[in-house]
């Protein structure tokens, strides 16, 4: 004998702090994060992007977590083994300077500590890290396998780390030598090119008075940092430009050091900016270390790394670079030779983590030579094997990797990965080697110390695509997973992980690390602005997820939004979220009574369904097939809102009102067949979106179904819907459709004219050839309108005369309204006319503030577009008022 249903009552509010860690241990218990290696299947693959050691989540990470969530959860419910690994960065310079601004407060610093001990400290300390963000990882759904997670200093990682840089040195790819770099002062180490923010600032062009040697005369040359003039080694010019013809080859003093310097030609100088002449300062500025390159010119560094002047720089050695340059200038006018300043706007490089002003100096680090790097890269995607979506962004990434330049890898920091070459303190020749050394490769000597740098983040994140999957080693991982399948990430972060890791994945291994990049948008306040700590309008996620709960907060990063755009995370998106998990919470609670009260037969007998019934269940099939179509296109955005507008658009507002009537009615068949079915594919469609609400109802459901459900035991790992064909039924969506809009039309009208909720209204209905076909549902119309009686003409003429009626001509019915059955016609007039003459008292004063000569010469554009919209918006209310009022006489 079957076991009665137990009587459990669900709660009356959905509470998503209640279920939500229930749920997220019970699957990962189960193990379903870990996908199975099966070889006749093709897996799908995400690495995750590693969120930063530096603390805790962000919501810029809530934004790369919920659409790969969204694509893992799919593609496991389609029956694919899926994996998403996921991982943490080091963090490199972002991290040391956490830990550094702690032992500040504690009156220490790294040096005091020590190498090694301070490294320990920040392994604590990223410990601590790391288990929160998984933590929180994990309160957001996450469905990654953790079996699998990695660290970028993890002993595999570091391992490949290594051998990549081994293997690029090995073929010359990789060289250290004195280049330009960006020094940030306040970091005090080098940045690659992509880590510095250029800013255009206001500040001043100088123009400068060189004499000529052994001359009366002068040359004037305009720069924008007169302390450089300390390190000048030349003046140059155009060698096409007239106005110095002679000059070139003469020899000028250098004001301030008295140091004399050539005048110089070459092409790189541009006539047009300032006088003409520019100086040329190699060791700190790009342009004139090419020159400098050229033309043989000696360097002279004139800073020390604190960014004070050092004793290249005369009688201003010790002076910090910004007090230097007032003494300079103070001195130039004083000597007569500052001829004049003029306001000058120019962009200046900013450090990306700390914002001070970056200092281009000329120093010895290591480089990847990037370029035969970047045009396999470059390839990948022209021939298609890697796919950009949105495809804007595939031109942005051809021109940065047709452009690129050699990318300095050396830090001046202790956390990271340290670069794998020792010097030989004997014979000065270097040992570059995956696994320390003993001894020096050229003369054996063990008199050997390794480089005290190490290597920029991104050049660990660069191989994560296979260094997370055992590269080098011939790992089983990295035959069945590598190449993955989708690099997710930001937009912003295009060219600092995504160009390198495909540069990097086909130089190691070969072949490309994932076949799509998926570049999701940045999120923005409701004013549109970027969210950042800078400008404090943050949200926390832990604060968003408590209030909203995390199916809320992943509906309001995704529904209607499409790849690449920004997203506006407001309040109102965040309550449609937990609105939509109430809705369904509450439509699942009713059925979960009704089959309590009326039995669970829940098996859908095909033949003889009402019109209702083979709508929803057509739409439900249509709805599927869009689903899955745009799920194929990475239009997460649109999927969910087509879901959501399913379920409580059609599904709840519709068919389950029809259906409660039926089941009050007791007429057969019964329509919980069909309620189930609908319910139980719909959640399993909304999974991958909503994952805890889902499972929780879906539980909630299944508890109350037949034996043969109980086998399976988690909406997670249950199917994908698919959509049945057969189901596509175009003439229940026809009549179903005429019925919906009979109602609407007959409910608006009752809004307009302010009808009270308890007063009846008669309608009368043409509906043409459907007349048959909708005349059942006269019932379902009065109950859902609140029309009665509600009468099916047979022929159009039958309709009154057009006095005192509302006649309302829709796409497949005609509606017919007694004005007397919704008004008191008296009162109603009354308040027309009342109406009227206030909209047109307002229309007047519009019309005339816009005749207004003043108010249209200094208001702003935007504010007399507004008055207009007004306007218009104003004279067509009360043209509806006049025809309202024309409709009672
Ligand atoms: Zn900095
Ligand atoms: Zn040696």
């Amino acid at each position: 004998m079957a076991k009665a249903p137990t009587k459990y009552e669900m709660p009356k509010a959905y509470e998503p702090g209640k279920v939500e860690q229930k749920w997220y241990k019970f699957w990962l218990d189960k193990g379903y994060f870990t996908p199975k290696i099966d070889p006749k299947k093709k897996p799908f693959v995400i690495i995750m992007p590693l969120p930063n050691i530096t603390g805790e989540l962000h919501m810029g990470h809530v934004c790369f977590l919920t659409p790969e969530d969204i694509m893992t959860r799919w593609h496991r419910m389609k029956g694919e083994p899926a994996l998403w690994l996921p991982g943490i960065d080091h963090a490199g310079i972002a991290a040391q300077v956490v830990v550094e601004q702690q032992l500040a407060k504690e009156g220490t610093d790294r040096h005091k500590m020590g190498r090694e001990k301070f490294l320990e400290r920040m392994y604590q300390w990223a410990e601590e890290c790391r288990k929160m963000i998984t933590e929180q990882e994990q309160r957001m759904g996450a469905s990654c396998d953790w079996s699998r997670e990695k660290f970028t200093l993890d002993e595999g990682p570091s391992r490949a780390v290594c051998m990549a840089f081994v293997r690029l040195y090995d073929k010359g790819l990789i060289y250290r030598g004195e280049r330009i770099i960006n020094w940030c002062p306040r970091c005090a180490t080098a940045l690659s090119d992509l880590e510095v923010e250029h800013k255009d600032i206001q500040g001043h062009l100088y123009y400068v008075r060189y004499p000529l040697q052994g001359d009366k005369e002068f040359i004037t040359v305009a720069t924008t940092r007169p302390e450089t003039i300390l390190g000048d080694t030349a003046v140059a010019v155009n060698p096409r430009d007239k106005r110095f013809k002679g000059m070139v080859g003469k020899k000028v003093v250098l004001p301030a050091v008295k140091r004399v310097i050539p005048i110089i030609a070459d092409e790189a100088v541009d006539p047009d900016f300032g006088t003409g002449v520019v100086k040329i300062t190699p060791a700190h500025d790009p342009v004139d270390f090419d020159i400098a390159q050229r033309q043989g010119l000696p360097m002279v560094n004139i800073l020390n790394l604190d960014v004070t002047m050092n004793e290249n720089a005369g009688k201003y050695v010790g002076l910090d670079r910004f007090d230097c340059r007032q003494a300079i200038l103070a001195d130039l006018e004083q000597d007569g030779l500052l001829v004049k300043v003029e306001p000058y706007s120019h962009s200046v490089g900013h450090c990306d983590r700390c914002q001070v002003i970056i200092e281009p100096l000329a120093s010895k680090q290591w480089f990847v030579d990037t370029k035969p790097l970047a045009q396999p890269a470059i390839d990948a995607v022209k021939d298609g094997r890697i796919t950009i979506i949105p495809e804007r962004f595939t031109k942005v990434y051809l021109n940065w990797l047709e452009d690129i330049r050699d990318w300095c890898i050396s830090r001046q920091l202790w956390w990271g990965h340290r670069i794998p070459v020792w010097y030989c303190q004997d014979c000065g020749e270097l040992t570059v080697a995956v696994d320390e050394p003993k001894a020096c490769s050229q003369c054996g000597s063990s008199n050997i110390e390794q480089d005290p740098d190490v290597l920029d983040t991104w050049f660990s994140s660069a191989l994560w695509t296979h260094s997370t999957l055992g590269w080098p080693d011939d790992t089983e991982d990295l035959r069945y997973f590598y190449p993955t399948t989708v690099m997710e990430t930001g937009y912003d972060i295009l060219f600092f992980w995504v160009a390198r890791m495909i540069m990097m994945g086909l130089g190691d291994t070969g072949d490309i690390p994932f076949s799509t990049v998926y570049l999701h948008g940045l999120l923005r306040d409701e004013k549109g602005e970027k969210m950042s700590k800078v400008r404090g309008n943050v949200l926390n996620p832990i604060d968003t997820l408590e209030k909203y709960g995390a199916d809320a907060l992943r509906f309001a990063l995704t529904s209607g939004i499409p790849p690449g755009n920004d997203i506006k995370l407001t309040a109102p998106r965040l309550e449609a979220g937990r609105n939509f998990a109430n809705k369904l919470w509450n439509v699942t609670r009713f059925m979960v009574r009704s089959i309590e009260s009326k039995g669970a037969n829940v098996r859908i007998q095909r033949d003889g369904l009402p019109v209702e019934d083979r709508w929803i269940l057509s739409r439900l099939s249509r709805t599927i097939s869009s689903v899955t179509g745009l799920m194929g296109d990475f239009q997460f955005g649109e999927a969910l809102g087509q879901i959501h507008d399913f379920l409580w658009g059609e599904f709840c507002d519709w068919y389950v009102e029809l259906a409660k009537i039926r089941l009050r009615s007791g007429e057969a068949p019964s329509p919980l067949p069909v309620l189930v079915y609908v319910l139980e594919t719909s959640l399993r469609l909304l999974h991958p979106f909503m994952p805890f609400v889902t499972e929780e109802l879906w539980q909630n459901l299944k508890k109350r179904l037949p034996s043969d459900w109980q086998k399976l035991e988690s909406i997670m790992v249950a199917a994908y819907p698919e959509a049945d064909e057969k189901a596509v039924d175009p003439q229940a969506e026809r009549v179903m459709g005429a019925i919906i809009e009979i109602i609407h039309a007959i409910r608006n009208a009752r809004a307009e004219y302010k009808v009270e909720s308890r007063r009846w209204i008669e309608a009368q209905v043409y509906a043409g050839e459907l007349t048959p076909a909708i005349t059942p549902y006269s019932q379902a119309i009065q109950a859902l309108a609140r029309a009665r009686p509600v009468t099916f003409l047979v022929r159009r003429e039958e309709a009154p005369s057009a006095e005192n009626v509302l006649a309302l001509v829709l796409k497949e019915a005609e509606i017919v309204i007694p004005m007397e059955r919704m008004v008191d016609l008296e009162v109603e007039r009354e308040r027309l006319q009342s109406e009227i003459e206030q909209s047109q008292a307002e229309v007047a004063s519009l019309e005339a503030r816009l005749r207004d000569k003043a108010f249209l010469t200094k208001a702003p554009p935007d504010v007399v577009g507004r008055e207009r919209d007004k306007l218009a918006e104003r004279k067509s209310r009360l043209e509806r008022l006049k025809q309202g009022l024309d409709r009672l006489i």
